[in-house]
């Protein structure tokens, strides 16, 4: 996959760091745009929400001044801001959207020898081996196509850490990591939907195939792997178009996926800010959110009722067990 971008916003002093000098050679026929600060950029800011998919083509190179690390109860112990934020990918649901407003292109910061060392010192400090979600802020199989980022750090932590690291990923592009030295201590997460609403909603993302076929080839390199059901999207036909995303992901995934994987489900939220984004940048596309089955949390955000939660939730438990039992289900949320 080619990334392509138009133009560079980057705060100076990041071509101080090896990274932004290798950036500065390989994007060099693009225009570069000086900023005070990757946070706050006003013209960007200021930018109409039709313009979301204009903004997704900018890149942006900081220096992260935040490493604030949040405990977690899912498959990681620790939230870890790491070495980017924000994606190229244009899936309608995605959250980053709610976080961070417009401002969900691709920022890459340059000081990863920081977050690494600062990292490993907390992984080797705790008394019991702890697990280290790094990609809850942009996929980073896809800003390593940029960066090769996770090539320093899973070959590193291998060397020098304790525990584990994790990322959940909606791309193919698993080539440069099959031979890395990684010592089993990242594990390797694939999110998957049906084909349908990948074409529709997960917009510049790999496709199903090509994923499950990722997933199993890093499985093969001695990967702990888990795949992620989500955002589970509860469109008209769901129930047919999960059955037969489980159906092909059973006859797909090796051996070896189905005896050591586990499997997380997460049912799609939506937002208020989404809604307005995706209406005028996205006038044609499917609409994700459903007066009917969703219910506000809170704060502009929306959820499926609880009664359908429970009806997702009993159709998922029954259908893995019927066809791909022998992956435990970590969690349904
Ligand atoms: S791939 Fe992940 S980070 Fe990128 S737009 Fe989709 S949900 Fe957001």
């Amino acid at each position: 996959m080619q990334l392509r971008f138009e133009t560079v916003y980057y705060e100076p002093n990041t071509l101080n760091y090896e990274l932004g000098k290798m950036l500065r050679t390989k994007y060099a026929d693009l225009p570069w745009v000086e900023i005070e600060n990757h946070n706050y950029i006003p013209e960007l800011t200021a930018a109409e929400n039709r313009g979301f998919p204009k903004l997704k083509s900018l890149l942006i190179i900081g220096v992260r001044k935040t490493h604030k690390y949040v405990p977690n109860h899912k498959v990681s112990d620790w939230l870890v801001p790491f070495t980017s934020s924000g994606c190229r990918a244009m899936c309608l649901y995605c959250y980053l959207v709610c976080n961070f407003n417009k401002c969900s292109y691709l920022r890459l910061f340059v000081n990863r020898e920081q977050m690494m060392d600062r990292l490993l010192k907390k992984a080797n400090a705790a008394t019991v081996p702890q697990c280290f979600e790094i990609g809850s802020n942009s996929d980073l199989v896809l800003e390593n196509m940029v960066t090769n980022n996770l090539r320093y750090t899973i070959e590193r932590f291998g060397r020098e850490g304790r525990g584990h690291l994790t990322f959940p990923t909606k791309f193919d592009m698993v080539e440069p990591l099959l031979n890395l030295e990684h010592g089993g201590k990242t594990i390797f997460r694939m999110s998957v939907n049906p084909q349908d609403i990948i074409r529709r909603i997960e917009l510049g993302t790999s496709p199903l195939h090509s994923r499950i076929q990722a997933l199993n080839n890093v499985a093969e390199a001695g990967y702990p792997v888990g795949l992620l059901i989500a955002p589970v999207i509860l469109l008209k036909d769901w129930k047919r178009q999960y059955s037969e995303l489980i159906a092909q992901l059973a006859d797909e995934l090796s051996e070896k996926v189905r005896k050591t994987g586990f499997i997380e489900i997460i049912l799609m939220t939506y937002s208020f800010v989404h809604n307005a984004i995706n209406k005028e940048a996205f006038p044609g596309a499917v609409q994700l959110y459903d007066r009917e089955a969703m219910v506000g949390r809170g704060r502009g955000k929306y959820s499926y009722r609880n009664d359908l939660r429970e009806e997702a939730e009993a159709f998922f438990r029954q259908e893995l067990a019927d066809k791909l039992g022998t992956m435990p289900i970590l969690y349904i949320s």
